[in-house]
């Protein structure tokens, strides 16, 4: 089978910086824990495990040892929390989503309502709702009510939402009751290229893979991209969770990857695809 990679797939700055800092970490040290999964992606995730990762999802969890902040980021309570018990930090947090926090507590500070575009439960939006009181968190138009009678609004998104899902809540936020309105643009580019990157791939083949963690907020959002533009879209965390016989009358496959996806992972894919034989199937 035929098979294009996109042009810009796999690890970005940040998760690279991040999986950096626990590997040396490692290599130092005894008892290091993360704060919730350093990453979106199980098999970086289990790598790390067996070099001796522990994964906390609290601090309370956390007698001893050194505590790695992951590329999401952690509230600065919790970073608080982990200083108080005399643990050593190791913050991976991206300089991006540190932005977005610094914007944040900025505007409050400024007498701006906050306001983020995102999904409420991702680390990174629960990071930033730690950096100033009573931040409302806008995923889709239902949300919108809770900006009633709100005068100043100070708007940021979460850096891996795509552009156009920021340009329509900003529309929709745009007819609501407020006096004035600032926008800062958070979103991040590298997220942005694995985007476009994806969206034009799909157009050209007959199937479309995107590989990553199913809980990953970019791949998933690269997943519903392509899946506007190709009906044949499918998101799989490797090459085992294929079901081989959807690969039948596919001539062309395309592949992407989040930004948490490992390139150990695209190229078992690709090649394993590559050697695929689409006429076993029809036997
Ligand atoms: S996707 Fe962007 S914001 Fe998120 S970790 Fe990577 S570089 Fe940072």
């Amino acid at each position: 089978m035929k098979v294009i990679v996109a042009k810009s797939s796999g690890f970005c700055p940040g998760v690279r910086n991040a999986i950096n800092m626990a590997e040396k970490t490692l290599a130092k040290e005894k008892n290091v824990h993360s704060l919730g999964e350093i990453i979106h992606n199980k098999d970086v995730v289990q790598k790390l495990a067996d070099a001796g990762l522990k994964i906390a999802e609290k601090v309370e969890k956390i007698k001893s040892g050194t505590v790695i902040i992951r590329s999401h980021g952690a509230t600065a309570a919790q970073i608080q929390k982990i200083e108080d018990k005399g643990l050593k930090i190791v913050n991976a947090t991206c300089v991006l989503v540190k932005r977005v926090q610094k914007i944040a507590k900025l505007l409050h500070n400024q007498g701006y309502k906050v306001v983020i575009i995102g999904d409420k439960g991702h680390p990174e939006v629960q990071a930033v709702l730690g950096s100033a009181p009573d931040i409302a968190v806008i995923g889709s138009k239902s949300d919108i009510s809770k900006l009633s009678k709100q005068k100043k609004l100070g708007v940021i998104c979460q850096t891996t939402q795509s552009p156009e899902h920021f340009a329509q809540m900003l529309a929709e936020i745009a007819q609501t009751d407020f006096t004035e309105l600032k926008v800062i643009n958070t979103l991040c580019k590298e997220a942005i290229k694995r985007q476009s990157c994806a969206v034009e791939l799909c157009k050209k083949v007959d199937i479309m893979f995107i590989l990553g963690g199913l809980h990953s907020a970019n791949t998933r959002k690269l997943a519903e991209l392509c899946q506007k533009y190709n009906k044949k879209t499918f998101h799989l965390q490797n090459w085992k969770e294929l079901d081989k016989t959807i690969l039948f009358g596919n001539n062309v496959a395309g592949i992407t990857a989040g930004a948490s996806t490992p390139q150990w992972v695209i190229d078992d894919f690709v090649e394993n695809l590559r050697r695929f034989d689409n006429k076993k199937i029809r036997k």
